[in-house]
């Protein structure tokens, strides 16, 4: 299989509603779509999905745009690595940069999976089943706003309840939850917003029987954290901390989390993200598939990734219509009544790109011919 073409496509969707977090907010989403043609005509799609602004994670869509056309896609033209394992270690050979790798990656792993017919999930070794799905609700300016959001989302099926934290606003959201919701699986996460010194807020909040606190504290904070879960019952999950398999295995060893949040954008693609949920399984450690969040192909993806047996939480992957006023995949990701998304079934993803969609949102655009 020969490659002829790669296209970088600059996109922008709205959002229905700001993703506020600890740390800021944003009312767009960008991502950088990488299209990959064979000389047969078959495609691979994969997604670079970094948040806009610099507040979620040190790239940005201006700094990952610039590296795939400057560096890494040039690097990989030169001597194209169709095989996705062999490609992610030749992509890792780059220091950083973890969100164009896996829009790379994810685009050959979508090519070999288009040729061969076979579905992603067969590919990287999961099995075929529904996904269990929860919403992540981010912070409100008055408590009752955030229940009606709670109440909205379990009526759509939702499984569990993410609400975020942020110094100030704890204990009181979990409260007012509980006392409105009864025993709901619910979750918290801080976005490492939290110091030492609060560890009084999480003992408090270790008395509302959560699924998870996902991570207090903050992200190089590996010792603290393992100090922190051995005073807590709720379990500790780890996130911006779980920044790659490095960080991932140095987790395990310090015992600083019992439950980890695996984002295939921040793992630089499918495989890597494999490797650290494999090392999770085979220390005990439970993972969910968190999200950044990402359009139609990152999200169609990491549900394949989903698949794989040591994923036990619903994952954060909502339905296309949650955040985006529009996506660029058909069908659209959707959540039943009882919680679940399915994939379509068919080669790759099962999904659909619309190239008509792209068009609409793309900001810029760049073609490298061989
Ligand atoms: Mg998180």
């Amino acid at each position: 299989m020969r490659i002829v073409e790669l296209r970088l496509h600059w996109v922008r969707i709205p959002l229905h509603e700001p993703f506020r977090i600890s740390s800021g907010e944003v009312s767009a989403k960008d991502a950088i779509l990488v299209e990959l043609t064979a000389e047969d005509g078959t495609k691979g799609w994969g997604e670079a999905s970094p948040m806009t602004g610099s507040f979620y994670s040190a790239e940005t869509p201006e700094s990952t745009w610039k590296f795939l056309c400057d560096r890494l896609v040039p690097n990989f033209l030169s001597r194209p690595e169709l095989d996705p394992q062999q490609c992610s270690d030749q992509l890792a050979e780059f220091p950083g940069e973890p969100f164009a790798k896996a829009g790379l990656e994810g685009a050959v792993w979508d090519l070999r999976a288009n040729r061969e017919r076979q579905p992603l999930w067969a590919m990287l070794g999961g099995s075929a089943r529904p996904i269990e799905t929860g919403a992540a609700i981010g912070l409100f300016p008055t408590v009752e706003e955030l229940l009606e959001r709670v109440n909205k989302f379990l009526g759509q099926g939702y499984r569990r309840i993410k609400i975020k934290i942020a110094p100030g606003h704890d204990v009181e959201l979990v409260r007012a939850v509980r006392g409105r919701f009864g025993g709901i699986p619910l979750m918290v996460d801080a976005n490492a917003a939290y110091g030492v010194r609060d560890f009084r807020v999480f003992k408090e909040l270790d008395r509302y029987d959560l699924m998870m606190i996902e991570q207090p504290l903050a992200r190089e904070s590996l010792e603290e954290h393992a100090e922190l879960q051995r005073q807590l019952r709720t379990p500790i999950c780890l996130d911006e901390s779980a920044e790659d398999l490095e960080a991932v295995q140095k987790i395990i060893r310090l015992q600083s989390a019992r439950i980890l949040n695996i984002k295939v954008q921040r793992m630089g693609g499918l495989w890597r993200a494999k490797r650290a949920h494999d090392a999770a399984e085979a220390a005990g450690i439970p993972c969910w598939l968190g999200t950044m969040p990402q359009l139609g192909i990152a999200s169609a993806q990491g549900l394949h990734l989903r698949t794989l047996p040591n994923f036990l939480f619903p994952t954060d992957v909502e339905a296309s219509s949650r955040w985006f006023a529009d996506d660029i995949i058909a069908p659209p990701i959707e959540v039943s009544r009882e919680g679940l998304i399915e994939f379509p079934e068919g080669p790759g993803t099962g999904f659909t790109v619309l190239p008509d969609k792209i068009a609409k949102f793309r900001i810029c655009s760049e073609v490298f011919r061989l």
